[in-house]
């Protein structure tokens, strides 16, 4: 059933059947597993695993939703689990990429999930590309999505945004969930969610969840090393880090770029996969591989060097507007504004 299968896009029966289900919440006979279930959630997003330990029926899927978006909400409030946002988020986004891979009806799936989402899709019976109508498009993408789903970047025909394959509907979609999951652990209420944890099973439940977090806290890397350094980084670096701290995906040149200059500004291989991490689409392994290439150790064995000012401005990465060492000492190169930092630290210090 869709409502099973994709409980983070909610549609009016969710909403009933939810109500159904929750009052047996308390009932350990109904849902025995929940609560075990809603920690191996949570362990999973700790370690940035896809897959749970044991597979369940679909309405404790359906159930724990809720009840681990409400959790973290309670959780994240505390400054230490703030990472729970993009985790969580991270997570059923890719929950959402699994399920529509083995739904045996992708396209029916997603229509239905426009519908939910109170948007338009259509298709051309001629034309084996799918259409959104530029409204829905705005609103799919209005917090902000992928550099490629930019309007610019898109056909636009007859008020629609035209050529659309599943592929750039699975990364539309998955991106506006991931952001509205975000959005979600950020925004509800303390009263919305104490309201609903009142009862000793979900006060014990979340008891256990914290006490999960507390013990595994140094599963969470913090990208301490890199921190160090970040002062004396160029505004355009540290752009790029902070953006994917704040979860967003990168371009390919901006990624290349962060990646050339966290190497050259001294981070280790491992520091500068673990910088990525928060990203949306972190894979650790490709990663790894990535940079493994750009620092010279596969491939053709050549280390790729940090751009200068100009190439960086072209490629719409520089933001030299923003600093004020940038403008005032005709910066050419990043890796000057470092040493120039750098240098003066040492100088201060010295000076102490
Ligand atoms: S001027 Fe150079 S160092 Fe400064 S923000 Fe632009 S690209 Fe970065």
């Amino acid at each position: 059933m869709f409502e099973f299968r994709y409980p983070y896009f909610p549609t009016a029966k969710t909403r009933s059947i939810l109500a159904e289900l929750t009052r047996d919440l308390g009932s350990p006979v109904e849902f025995p597993l929940l609560p075990d279930h809603v920690l191996e959630i949570f362990r999973a997003v700790l370690d940035r695993r896809e897959d749970l330990e044991f597979n369940l029926a679909e309405p404790y899927l359906f159930l724990s939703y809720p009840i681990v978006v409400l959790l973290s909400s309670l959780c994240a409030r505390d400054r230490e689990f703030e990472f729970l946002r993009y985790y969580v988020a991270n997570f059923y986004a890719k929950q959402f990429k699994r399920a529509i891979r083995v739904d045996p009806n992708p396209m029916e799936a997603i229509t239905q999930i426009f519908h939910a989402l109170g948007l338009q899709i259509f298709q051309d019976p001629l034309d084996p590309y799918l259409s959104i109508p530029l409204l829905s498009y705005v609103r799919l993408v209005a917090a902000g999505g992928d550099e490629q789903a930019r309007l610019v970047y898109q056909r636009l025909r007859g008020g629609a945004i035209r050529d659309l394959e599943m592929k750039d509907l699975q990364d539309l979609l998955r991106e506006h969930l991931r952001r509205q999951i975000i959005t979600k652990i950020a925004t509800n209420t303390q009263q919305e969610s104490r309201g609903i944890f009142t009862n000793p099973p979900e006060l014990e439940l979340t008891a256990r969840v914290r006490d999960l977090l507390l013990a595994n806290k140094h599963l969470v890397k913090t990208r301490e090393t890199v921190h160090l350094t970040r002062e004396m980084w160029p505004p355009c670096a540290s752009n790029l880090y902070g953006r994917i701290g704040a979860g967003q995906n990168l371009t390919h040149h901006e990624r290349v770029f962060l990646a050339v200059f966290l190497l050259a500004t001294g981070a280790t291989l491992e520091e500068a996969v673990e910088a990525f991490s928060p990203a949306p689409d972190f894979d650790e392994r490709l990663t790894r591989y990535h940079l493994e290439h750009l620092s010279g150790l596969r491939g053709k064995k050549q280390v790729y060097h940090v751009h200068a000012c100009p190439t960086l401005r072209s490629l719409g990465i520089c933001r030299k507007a923003s600093d004020p060492v940038c403008r005032k000492f005709m910066i050419k190169h990043p890796l000057n504004y470092y040493k120039f930092k750098k240098k003066r630290k040492m100088t201060g210090l010295a000076k102490k």
